[in-house]
């Protein structure tokens, strides 16, 4: 049954446009796309024309471990294409049977509807497209209400601990502190450190005294603890993490084997970020961008109920580094827009559609050191 709700949005969510055929990373290729128990016998059941009944019956494979939601696998074909992708590049499924006969991931991706704590809803900076907007966006990234109506109810989520609106103010707050353009991008990402140290202790306290917190941290004007921000250690750190990233078949394999070569050693990276701030003089903006809407996809800093605001934190230092160095790298190979767009949105599969803040804050913890500074400096 159709659900409709308001939900926060980001504004370009509102012109989001998948580009279909055009699409040169398209999210068809190199996904395990699981379908649930109810779609996997709909899909075999269905009444549909004979070719798309041959693709269907050999479509499906079955997961290591099968729940109802997680029931079957689109397995891939050889080259790593969805096998009911047309020679196109257009969807099969649909073009014969309609959009009502995809399984839900497909008719929902790149957006994900949240309703744990409030109701929101954006796109994933895994898709290309959504990539490309916000690079193509000078202004600072701004919020709307939208009435959006989904095919079916989503499931129902956790439920804060806290009062909504504390959780609000604090998005709301890390939001505001990265579009400070007047303030280098590293030091906004060490200002969003300090107010998550100071508010998660307030986060029980009375709401007169958290939100006391929160207008003085937004002003941006206190001293900043010091913090050791070595870009050599950073860079060490960033590699290796990339490295053990990379080492699993994941989109960001390829990005970084072309990019690694690029970046042996840290006076290398250091030559190279020169060519690339000089190749993308926006660069500081792009990554903005990129990184506000990120926090507010993964609800940032609440995306992980276990994690502590520091761990998500150390995840968020972590993505800078990772985004520096393999953009910087992979540019160094392909020297476009493009190019920039495609390792980003490489990249944010990895890190939207896994345990990316847990894994890289375990990972960062295991290599010690004052590595949230480091990242920064890269
Ligand atoms: S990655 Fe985005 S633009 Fe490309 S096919 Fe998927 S939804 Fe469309």
């Amino acid at each position: 049954m159709p659900f409709t709700h308001t939900f926060l949005v980001p504004e370009i969510y509102l012109d989001f446009r998948c580009k279909g055929g055009a699409c040169r990373a398209s999210c068809c290729e190199n996904w395990d796309i699981a379908v649930s128990q109810d779609e996997y016998f709909r899909l075999l059941g269905m009444d549909c024309p004979p070719e798309i009944r041959r693709r269907l019956d050999c479509a499906f494979c079955a997961p290591r471990e099968i729940s109802p939601e997680r029931f079957r696998l689109l397995a891939p074909r050889f080259d790593g294409d969805c096998p009911l992708r047309a020679e196109d590049g257009l969807c099969a499924l649909q073009l014969r049977c309609g959009e009502a006969a995809l399984p839900a991931v497909c008719r929902l991706y790149p957006r994900a509807v949240h309703t744990e704590f409030a109701y929101e809803c954006a796109c994933s900076n895994s898709c290309e497209a959504v990539v490309e907007q916000l690079l193509a966006r000078e202004a600072p990234l701004t919020f709307c209400n939208a009435e959006l109506t989904f095919p079916e109810a989503p499931p129902p989520g956790r439920h804060l601990r806290r009062p909504r609106g504390k959780y609000s103010a604090v998005r709301q707050l890390c939001g505001e502190i990265l579009q400070k353009r007047a303030l280098p991008l590293p030091e906004r990402l060490l200002r969003v450190g300090e107010a998550l140290r100071v508010l998660e202790p307030l986060l029980d306290a009375p709401a007169g005294d958290f939100g006391a917190a929160v207008e003085r941290l937004a002003l941006c004007d206190a001293p900043l603890p010091p913090v050791a921000m070595d870009a050599s250690a950073g860079f060490a750190s960033a590699r290796a993490l990339l490295e053990t990233l990379a080492a699993d078949k994941c989109s960001l394999a390829p990005r970084w084997q072309a990019a690694a070569p690029h970046l042996p050693n840290a006076a290398a990276f250091f030559r190279e970020r020169r060519a690339f701030a000089a190749r993308f003089p926006t660069w500081e903006r792009d990554l903005e961008q990129l990184l506000v809407h990120h926090l507010f996809y993964d609800r940032f800093p609440f995306s992980d109920w276990h994690e502590r605001f520091q761990d998500e934190f150390a995840a968020l230092c972590a993505l800078y580094g990772l985004l520096r160095l393999l953009l910087t790298g992979y540019t160094a190979e392909v020297p476009t827009r493009e190019g920039f767009a495609d390792a980003a949105a490489a990249a944010f599969r990895l890190v939207e559609h896994t345990r990316f803040d847990h894994n890289a804050a375990v990972l960062l913890r295991r290599q010690g050191g004052a590595f949230p500074g480091n990242l920064l400096a890269l």
